[in-house]
């Protein structure tokens, strides 16, 4: 913590970019579910089950509302958190049983089911383990839902004085985000939560300035009401004084991002001096496709094809069930060309029960390493995304590859199932498009003699920089030290550019500071010519460059 000047500077982690200058709002999360308990008359119990239902029924019908409302906006990573709880409603855990439960005990409803998830959340809780901390976060979520209809006496905050300030709380539950409004709620502050929590993910997806690893008391002792949060850098200032507040104010201005602006933008953007800049998105779900295909965007540079299944077992997604979602993916992306990366999963993404006890999960068996060896989920990938190719413009990408051996491997698998399915009939395009995500220093090191090998490249700046600097993306306590446009960094960009333009292979960046308006112009200088993006920040990213002189 320093202070200038009457202000007070704290540093947190940058969770969702953006700038808010606002009044602080503490919001004491009340964990206790207050609800009377009674007997009901053996004549009642049809009644008190009806009561029941109703409740399911209005939470569902909240939580549709919700997920339509996030799919005007474009936000899917909200919507897929949202259709998650929408399916915990229907689980017979939650409607059969609790009925069962009423009609056993005689007793009301709202006591019924407040001691079944209060003895569910006390069996499953483990903090140590994150994912499961997250589901039960969502557990409560839908609980606390539930209640309020079945008890609306019963409350956890005064939600009005909620939505119009910026939002202090311990941990954020994934409802407070999804029901937040840019312009209502400014942004958030919270003392535990990362980058890759379910809240965080509709935070960015809203565009909603988040920053994480900041002590409440600390904001409380303070005494201060007036608060700056720098989403970009995880900055919190308390009490600004007026410079402080202006030049936020300025850099507010260049940053505001308004995702309606993408229906009224020209496919071609151009810099001053007339370079034409190829502007991508990273797309994780299909409600996003509509929405660029009015941005005219004309190329999705990353499909992050785990987030597609990010609530399921992946031992249990077969190949027609993804071959589904990849061909209705492709009918719905009309004539874009998509990039579809092969899964990125271990690390932080454990989406395969049983493996993955690893010391050292980074520097293990993730992505394309993962694939290789457990052939099961390769194949079946693989072959979903060849037979699906038939009705798209796609493109395959490898995550993670550290050398040729690795990349030879991966290659000569996917053309071998390539000519298999061939033989077993389908009629699949006849060359394929095979490219490599850039995100491993070793990777830059030899990429002059890797690029003969691949059809295209993209950055990973997101784990280029976790590698290079030797910093864990996710941990909170070194995110100081994640510097995403390092020195170190830019140079590698640089040089990747410089290989691929020499042997006319396309380079682009889809790591996260591609959207990053603050860097474009340096990224453009170093010989940048194609930004994949996340959705929401491409008419930023599109206003930067049409204000850039390469010449100058
Ligand atoms: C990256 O590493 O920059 C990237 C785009 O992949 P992910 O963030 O999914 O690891
Ligand atoms: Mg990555």
């Amino acid at each position: 913590m320093t202070s200038v000047c009457g202000e007070i500077r704290l540093q947190g982690v940058p969770i969702s970019s953006g700038i808010a200058i606002g009044v602080i709002q503490v919001f004491h999360h009340n964990e206790e579910w207050i609800v009377p308990e009674y007997e009901i008359l053996e004549e009642h119990i049809e009644l008190e089950i009806g009561r029941y239902k109703l409740a399911l029924s209005k939470s569902q019908q909240n939580l549709v509302e919700l997920k339509d409302l996030f799919q005007e906006e474009g936000g899917s990573e909200g919507a897929t958190i949202i259709e998650a709880q929408i399916q915990m409603l229907n689980d017979p855990l939650l409607t059969i049983e609790i009925e069962e439960k009423i009609r056993a005990s005689r007793r009301n409803a709202e006591s019924v089911f407040k001691t079944f998830i209060s003895d569910y959340i006390r069996f499953f809780d483990d903090e140590s383990d994150p994912e499961i901390h997250q589901r039960l976060l969502d557990v409560k979520d839908v609980a606390a839902r539930l209640l309020k209809h079945l008890y609306p006496e019963w409350t956890q905050h005064d939600e009005k004085s909620l939505m119009q300030s910026i939002v202090c709380s311990y941990e954020l539950i994934p409802s407070h985000t999804a029901e937040a409004t840019l312009g209502e709620v400014q942004a958030f502050i919270t003392e535990i939560g990362g980058g890759t929590s379910h809240a965080a993910l509709i935070a960015k997806s809203k565009a909603i300035p988040y920053v994480s690893n900041i002590k409440i008391d600390v904001l409380k002792e303070s005494g201060g009401s007036m608060v700056i949060v720098d989403g970009n850098y995880g900055s919190v200032i308390i009490n600004p004084s007026k410079a402080t507040i202006s030049m936020y104010q300025t850099k507010q201005r260049g940053q505001s991002v308004r995702f309606d602006v993408m229906k009224e933008d020209e496919s071609e953007v151009r810099t001053l001096d007339g370079t034409v800049i190829d502007v991508q998105a990273n797309v994780q779900d299909l409600t996003d496709l509509d929405l660029l295909k009015r941005a005219k965007i004309k190329k999705i540079g990353l499909v992050r094809t785990e987030f597609l299944f990010m609530r399921k077992e992946l031992e249990n997604v077969g190949e027609n069930e993804q071959y589904q979602l990849y061909k209705k993916f492709l009918q719905l992306s009309g004539n874009m060309q998509v990039v579809f990366r092969l899964f990125d999963i271990g690390s932080d993404k454990k989406m395969v029960s049983g493996v993955h006890q690893e010391p050292n999960p980074a520097l293990g068996e993730r992505s394309i390493r993962f694939l290789l060896k457990h052939r099961k989920f390769f194949s079946t990938q693989i072959r979903a995304i060849l037979k699906a190719s038939a009705f798209g413009n796609l493109h395959i990408m490898l995550p993670l590859v550290t050398d040729m051996n690795e990349l030879m491997e991966a290659k000569t698998y996917i053309l071998e199932e390539h000519s298999k399915l061939i033989r077993e009939g389908f009629d699949l395009p006849e060359r394929l498009s095979i490219g490599c995500m850039v995100e491993v220093p070793a990777f830059v090191i030899m990429c002059d003699e890797l690029i003969k090998e691949t059809d295209f490249l993209s950055i990973g700046t997101n784990d280029l920089v976790q590698y290079t600097l030797a910093v864990d993306r996710s941990n909170p306590l070194t995110s100081n030290r994640y510097g995403e446009a390092h020195p170190s960094i830019l140079r590698m960009i640089e040089q990747v550019v410089k290989i691929g333009k020499k042997a006319k292979v396309p380079v682009s960046i889809c790591g996260e500071i591609a959207s990053n308006s603050d860097y474009t112009k340096k990224l453009l200088d170093l010989g940048v010519r194609a930004l994949s993006c996340s959705p929401r920040y491409i008419p930023a990213i599109k206003r930067a460059i049409r204000s850039i002189d390469l010449q100058n």
